[in-house]
């Protein structure tokens, strides 16, 4: 019953009653299925993403998510998950991933380095994966435990169930990727 909180169950009216029905809004049907059958794109380039195939295997079990299913396809995913040191060398590459995305999609920088560049603070690593992408949310660690990542994935769950279905036409979302130069 807690996957379905949003939808609230409402008494039949007189004449009805013993029926039952559900009345919620197409939006929030929309939100709570896209949110749990997030298919994620795992672009891991060093030790967090050792993290994440814990977060995967059957002790943390990412699949009780309804994210299991991932794709190394950017056409095939709706989650990029960025885990590593990116190198500046490597920023367009992320980018590029990004762009092959469709729409919908969400952004989320595990650990340090994918959120700020981490310890490598230095000339060839890119301080954080929003120079060149909007991140939705940034989990911190270094590396970040499975419990953490999976956090993360719960506030993007969070996020998608909240999001209208007008923000991705919005002026607001255009302004955002055009300051990313994304058209
Ligand atoms: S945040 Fe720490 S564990 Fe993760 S990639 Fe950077 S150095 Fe490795």
């Amino acid at each position: 019953m807690s996957n379905v909180q949003d939808i609230q169950l409402k008494k039949a009216p007189p004449g009805l009653e013993g029926s039952g029905f559900f009345a919620t809004k197409l939006e929030q049907a929309i939100g709570l299925a896209r949110a749990n059958s997030i298919w994620p794109l795992p672009f891991a380039t060093s030790c967090c993403g050792i993290e994440f195939m814990a977060t995967m295997a059957s002790n943390y079990d990412l699949a009780r998510f309804g994210s299991e299913r991932l794709s190394f396809s950017p056409r095939q995913a709706d989650l990029l998950m960025v885990m590593g040191t990116i190198a500046k060398k490597m920023g367009p590459v992320v980018k590029q991933v990004y762009l092959q995305m469709a729409e919908p999609r969400w952004v989320i920088a595990v650990g340090a380095c994918a959120s700020s560049g981490g310890i490598f603070d230095t000339y060839s690593v890119l301080q954080g994966i929003d120079k060149v992408v909007p991140v939705d949310v940034y989990v911190p660690g270094c590396p970040p435990r499975p419990e953490q990542i999976i956090d993360g994935i719960i506030k993007i769950q969070e996020l998608i169930k909240n999001e209208s279905l007008r923000r991705r036409n919005s002026i607001k979302y255009k302004e955002l990727l055009a300051s990313y130069g994304i058209q």
